[in-house]
């Protein structure tokens, strides 16, 4: 058994989804799971729908969300011919669902309405994708994976029930694979024991291909990029960097912790637990063999750069020049919790802490205004934090002439600047 999962760029046109078929013949003898995420940047589109349904703008919510449902019935007109009228119902079924809500009013959580939502990006994709390779003559079989995945009710950041989604797997998963080669289901989303969809944070795809990975002991997972592979930086940053072919699992997970977008940092764990090798290649040129990711350590890394923008620096001081340790840090860390922040970098002077965390949703202000009980609060946002593996001091040189370093941190083999 293989897993495979395809992302949002992989999907975003009718010839992607073609090269995405192209991809499956080579399979066609294999038993492959498909996991697929929303389209493109669905998912970014279904937050504004969340945000206006929240906000009790109905109507704007509405009309969002006929885009989105538009977007879907073209792309159903141009992939689909033989089983047009089943995959439009298909797809109404869906619509319909998130429109009977965005009638109500809001009276629950943010979150919780995020995630019915949000979440119906990946059904829409997946059906359509499914459609479509049994037109090309690739068999194959669509399940909802939020019968499959079972999470606890931490909307917009679900936690998996490993043994309920190991039973559930085994009942409802397996069996479909007695009568087809390819069963498709959707990345991102799982369900609470009450039913209420849950969705395990954004770029949370290639996670579910690592949860199903090892949850059906597969022989690999791929992850099909729009990139060569696992690269030394973004190359939207960085237009000279290379392809990386070996990597260890513990080095993704670092690359991915300090914010490399390529791969969802969770995705590491479920597959280093069971030694399963990770590929990430490149949909747009098969030939290339991408990179690997196994538990062996390549010694010839080269340098490996992250950068990662608009971070926010909160510089908190003890209000009555007390250390900055003991009840007053205790109680910052559990806010932080509380609000669901993981600082990026964090560094403590005798009565200062410093602490950088990635400026979204509002969390800068809400953690300034909690920490403000017990600490004089700074904030300098616009930054951009650096990290780089690997490094060589005639590399820093060269590049700390140019950059206003506010805060750096160093170990042997990782560096953090944080600058403006
Ligand atoms: P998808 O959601 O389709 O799976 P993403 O857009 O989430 O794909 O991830 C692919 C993107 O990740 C690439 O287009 C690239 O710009 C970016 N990226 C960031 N860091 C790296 C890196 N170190 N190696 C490769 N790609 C990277
Ligand atoms: N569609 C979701 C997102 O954009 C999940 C994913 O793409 O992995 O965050
Ligand atoms: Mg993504």
């Amino acid at each position: 058994m293989k897993v495979f999962k395809f992302g949002g760029a992989s999907t975003n046109s009718y010839e992607r989804i073609k090269s995405l078929a192209h991809i499956l013949e080579y399979h066609k003898d294999e038993k492959v799971l498909i996991v697929v995420s929303a389209m493109g940047k669905m998912t970014n589109a279904l937050e504004k729908v969340v945000d206006a349904f929240y906000e009790e703008r109905n109507e704007d919510a509405l009309k969002l969300f006929q885009k989105i449902k538009d977007y879907h019935l073209n792309q159903l007109k141009y992939l689909i011919t033989l089983h047009w009228e089943k995959a439009t119902t298909q797809l109404n079924d869906f619509f319909t669902e998130v429109e009977w809500l965005l009638h109500d009013k809001p009276v629950k959580d943010l979150n919780y309405y995020y995630d019915q939502i949000v979440c119906v990006g990946e059904l829409l994709s997946s059906t359509l994708i499914s459609y479509f390779l049994n037109e090309e003559k690739l068999a194959n079989e669509w399940i909802d994976v939020r019968d499959l995945i079972r999470t606890d009710d931490t909307f917009r950041e679900g936690k998996v029930d490993w043994d309920v989604s190991k039973k559930l797997v085994s009942e409802k998963l397996l069996p479909l694979f007695e009568q087809n080669n390819f069963v498709v289901t959707q990345g991102f989303i799982g369900s609470t024991d009450e039913n209420e969809s849950t969705t395990l944070g954004r770029e949370g795809s290639d996670y579910t291909a690592a949860i199903f990975a090892y949850l059906l002991d597969a022989e690999s997972a791929t992850i099909w990029k729009d990139v060569d592979g696992v690269l030394n930086a973004d190359p939207k940053e960085f237009p000279d960097a290379i392809t990386i072919k070996e990597l260890s699992y513990k080095e993704v997970i670092e690359m991915a912790y300090f914010g490399a977008k390529v791969i969802h940092p969770k995705t590491i764990k479920p597959l280093q637990n069971k030694n399963i090798p990770l590929f990430v290649r490149s949909f747009l040129d098969l030939r290339l063999s991408g990179t690997v990711i196994t538990s062996n350590q390549n010694h010839h890394m080269p340098i490996t750069i992250v950068k990662k923008r608009n971070q926010a620096l909160l510089t908190l001081q003890t209000t009555d020049f007390s250390f900055a340790e003991g009840k007053p840090v205790n109680l910052l860390y559990e806010i932080l919790d509380e609000l669901r922040i993981k600082p990026n970098l964090t560094q403590n002077g005798a009565i200062t802490l410093f602490i950088c965390i990635d400026d979204v949703d509002e969390k800068t202000e809400k953690l300034a205004i909690l920490a403000s009980s017990f600490f004089n609060v700074n904030i300098q946002k616009g930054l951009t934090l650096l990290t780089l593996r690997h490094f060589s001091e005639q590399y820093l040189q060269m590049n700390e002439a140019n950059a206003e370093i506010i805060l750096e941190q160093r170990t042997s083999d990782t560096i953090q600047q944080l600058m403006k």
